[in-house]
């Protein structure tokens, strides 16, 4: 596939939009083994002084780490970093460290991460960031919207928290417009067509060539 004409296209869409909305799939956690720190960075560049929101399905929290802005990230299947009591007897979430023999100052069950692999999933983790998302969503509505969504496959979460709603998302505002990007499976959906491009490379490498 000829791209060229995308990596050209993709940063002036990127200066034009008033709002960019960033989807990472699995291509940008950690099960990829890339180094994904340059990428990130990139990623950064791109989207400096920009009015952007990022959604991300992984867990391994690296993207906190980047010069992204944390404020502007929401990452609703959880963060390996953080911690919750296994038996979910309360809601509270704890940071790595914070409790010394890793056990539920409240009921004394061990404390595992606070991921959708937990048994009992504490959302209150990850919801205060997902209001703020979705507030900041409301407002891109007749604005120019650029979606930008990267390395998203079809495993289930990747299609309930990026593709179907951001899919949604580009439907219902006439202004937005839409690059999916990953190595996998970048088909677009027929309502959409005109307002979206499809990449069949990974976003990793991607952004970072840009
Ligand atoms: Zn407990």
């Amino acid at each position: 596939m000829d791209t060229n004409h995308i990596t050209a296209d993709l940063p002036a869409r990127i200066r034009d939009a008033e709002r960019v909305l960033v989807g990472l799939g699995t291509e940008w956690g950690a099960g990829s083994g890339r180094d994904l720190k340059p990428a990130y960075e990139a990623l950064a560049k791109l989207l400096e002084g920009k009015d952007y929101f990022i959604v991300t399905v992984n867990v391994d929290g690296q993207i906190y780490d980047s010069p992204l802005d944390g404020k502007r990230i929401t990452a609703p299947c959880g963060n390996l970093h953080w911690y919750q009591c296994q038996a979910a007897c309360t809601t509270d979430i704890w940071e790595e460290g914070e409790v010394a023999d890793g056990k539920c100052p409240h009921c004394g069950a061990p404390l595992i991460p606070n991921t959708i692999e937990a048994e009992h999933y504490i959302e209150e983790g990850y919801l205060i960031s997902w209001r703020e998302y979705t507030a900041w969503l409301s407002r891109t509505l007749n604005r120019r919207l650029e979606v930008l969504e990267l390395g998203a496959g079809v495993r289930m979460r990747e299609l309930q928290v990026l593709r179907w709603p951001l899919e949604k998302t580009v439907f219902f505002n006439n202004k937005a417009h839409m690059y999916r990007i990953n190595e996998t499976f970048p088909q677009i959906s027929d309502e959409i067509q005109t307002k979206a491009e499809a990449v069949k490379e990974n976003s990793v490498e991607f952004v970072e060539k840009l």
